[in-house]
C-alpha cells in the first residue's frame, strides 16, 4: 500500500521519455487478426440483441416458436424497446455514479505491477465499498417502495444495452485517438499500425486521466470492476423484483431467482473485495483497453450474465428441494476451489507459501508451484469458475438450451485465455515451462482437458 504523494506514477501530461523503443510495433495478430476482431465486434453487442429475440417475452418465448420471428422483428414494440434516450440518459448518470464513488469513497492506494518505463501506476481501491453503499441504496428503496420501485432496468432492459454499447464505442474511439498522444505508453499486442485491429484489441496500456496532481484514474481498472460487474447485481435485482410483482402483492421470489441472485452476488461481491487481485491478471498487465475490453465490461458482463435472471422473471420456476441442492453444492464446491486456488497462488506470489506446496525453480527467478489444487491442473481457478457457471445455468432447469449459453461461452472464454497465457508462460519461462507442463499436465480440469 502507498500514499499517492509517495510514489511517482505516470501521468499523460509528462513529458518522460517513452521512446519507440519502449512501444514496438506488434508483428503478431491474435483474435485471427482483424478479421477476427471484426466478427467479435459484431457477434457481441449483436449477441446481447439475440438473447432478447430469442428468449424475451418480447419475442414470444425461450425460444419462440421459429415462425414468429420476422413478424417480431418488424413489430414497432421490438424497434422502440432498441432506443430511449432517456435511458441512454439514465445509463450515463450511472456511470457518473460509479465515478463519483471512486472519487469520494475512501480507500487504499495500492501499486500496480512494474511498467516498461521502470515506474509502477496506484490504483484507488473501493470497489467493495461502491458495491455495498449501491446495494444499501437499492435495498432501502424496495425496502420502502416495494419491487415495484425497481423495475426500470427490466422495463428498459434492451434500450440499456443499446446505451451501454454506444458508450463501449465511444470509449473506445476516444481512448484510441489519446493513444497517439506524445508520451503515451502502448500494449505490446495493440500496436500493429492496423486501425479496426488496434483499435479492437486496445492500443494505449492504460489510459488514463489525472484528476488531482497525480493521481490517476484508471479507465481500465475502473471499467473492470464497477460499471459493469455492479450493474450486473441491480440487473438481476430488477429481474427480481419484477417476478415478485407478477406473483403478487405478498409474494416471495421463486427459490430459483432466490439462487441466482445469490450466487451472482457472492461472485461480485467477493470480485470487489479482492479488487486488487486484478492488478496482476493479464487484462491490467498486457492488454491494452480497446473495443474488446470496454464492450466486455460495460455491456457484455451486465446484460449477458444477467440472462438466467432475467429469464426466470417471466418463467418462474420452483427448483424443490433437492435441485437446490444439487445446485448449491455444485456453487459451493466450485467457489471453494477458485477461491483457494486464487488465494493459495496471490499468497505465493507475494512471497509466502504457508501451505509449504512443492515449488519448481525457474531461470527467470520465481518459482512455480507444483502441489496442491496448483499441482493437479495449471488452471485450478478455471475449473472452479466453470463448475459455478454451470451451478448458475441449472438454476433454470432443463426446458431450454438458451440460458445454457453462458457455460458453452465461458468454457470457449477460459480455454481461450489458458491458450494465451500458455503462450505467454512459454515466453518468460522458456525451457522451464516445458518441463512444468510435463510435471503438471491437465490445462484446466483434472483427467478430462
Ligand atoms: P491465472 O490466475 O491462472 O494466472 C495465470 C498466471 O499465474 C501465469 O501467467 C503465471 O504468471 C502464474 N502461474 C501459472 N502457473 C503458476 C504456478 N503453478 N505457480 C505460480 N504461479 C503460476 O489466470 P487469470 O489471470 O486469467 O485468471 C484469474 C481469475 O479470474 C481466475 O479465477 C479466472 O477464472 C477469473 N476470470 C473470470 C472471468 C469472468 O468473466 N468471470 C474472465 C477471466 C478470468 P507469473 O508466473 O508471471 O506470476
Amino acid at each position: 500500500m502507498a500514499s499517492p504523494s509517495t510514489v511517482k506514477t505516470l501521468s499523460p501530461s509528462d513529458p518522460h521519455a517513452i521512446t519507440e523503443a519502449l512501444n514496438p510495433k506488434t508483428t503478431k495478430y491474435e483474435f485471427a487478426g482483424p478479421l477476427g476482431a471484426l466478427a467479435v465486434s459484431v457477434l457481441t453487442p449483436g449477441l446481447l440483441y439475440v438473447f432478447h429475440l430469442t428468449c424475451s417475452e418480447l419475442a414470444g418465448g425461450c425460444p419462440p416458436p421459429l415462425l414468429s420471428l420476422p413478424s417480431t422483428l418488424q413489430s414497432t414494440r421490438w424497434l422502440n424497446a432498441l432506443w430511449d434516450t432517456n435511458a441512454f440518459f439514465v445509463y450515463l448518470g450511472w456511470y457518473a455514479y460509479c465515478v463519483l464513488c471512486w472519487k469520494l469513497i475512501p480507500g487504499d492506494w495500492v501499486q500496480g505491477t512494474t511498467l516498461r518505463t521502470g515506474e509502477k501506476k496506484l490504483y484507488k481501491i473501493n470497489g467493495f465499498s461502491t458495491g455495498l453503499l449501491t446495494l444499501g441504496l437499492v435495498a432501502g428503496t424496495i425496502y420502502r417502495n416495494g419491487p415495484l420501485a425497481f423495475l426500470y432496468i427490466y422495463d428498459h432492459w434492451l434500450a440499456l444495452v443499446s446505451a451501454s454499447v454506444v458508450f463501449a464505442i465511444f470509449q473506445a474511439c476516444a481512448v484510441y485517438a489519446l493513444s497517439f498522444r506524445k508520451g503515451a505508453l502502448l500494449a505490446l499486442g495493440g500496436n500493429t499500425g492496423n486501425v479496426l485491429y488496434d483499435w479492437f484489441i486496445g492500443r494505449e496500456l492504460n489510459p488514463s486521466f489525472s484528476w488531482l496532481d497525480n493521481i490517476n484514474f484508471d479507465l481500465k481498472t475502473f471499467n473492470e470492476v464497477r460499471p459493469g460487474l455492479i450493474l450486473w447485481m441491480l440487473n438481476d435485482i430488477s429481474c427480481m423484483c419484477e417476478q415478485m410483482v407478477r406473483r403478487g402483492r405478498h409474494a416471495w421470489p421463486t427459490d430459483s431467482m432466490i439462487l441466482i441472485n445469490l450466487f451472482h452476488g457472492l461472485y461480485v461481491l467477493e470480485s470487489l473485495w479482492y479488487e486488487k487481485n486484478i492488478l496482476t491478471q493479464m487484462d491490467i498487465t498486457t492488454d491494452g483497453f480497446g473495443f474488446m475490453l470496454a464492450i466486455g465490461d460495460l455491456a457484455w458482463v451486465p446484460f449477458s450474465y444477467a440472462l438466467q435472471a432475467r429469464y426466470l422473471a417471466f418463467t418462474p420456476r420452483e427448483l424443490g428441494w433437492t435441485l437446490s441442492t444439487i445446485v448449491c453444492i455444485l456453487n459451493f464446491v466450485g467457489y471453494y476451489v477458485f477461491r483457494t486456488a486464487n488465494s493459495d497462488k496471490d499468497a505465493f506470489r507475494n512471497g509466502k507459501n504457508p501451505k509449504n506446496f512443492k515449488t519448481l525453480k525457474t531461470k527467470r527467478g520465481t518459482e512455480l508451484m507444483i502441489s496442491g489444487l496448483w499441482g493437479m491442473s495449471r488452471h485450478p481457478n478455471y475449473w472452479g469458475d466453470l463448475m459455478m457457471g454451470l451451478a448458475w445455468c441449472m438454476t433454470t432447469g432443463f426446458n431450454t438450451p438458451i440460458t445454457y449459453f453462458y457455460i458453452a461461452y465461458f468454457t470457449v472464454l477460459l480455454v481461450h485465455r489458458a491458450m494465451r497465457d500458455d503462450e505467454m508462460c512459454r515466453k518468460k519461462y522458456g525451457d522451464d515451462w516445458t518441463e512444468y507442463k510435463k510435471i503438471v499436465k491437465w490445462r484446466i480440469i483434472p483427467y478430462i482437458y
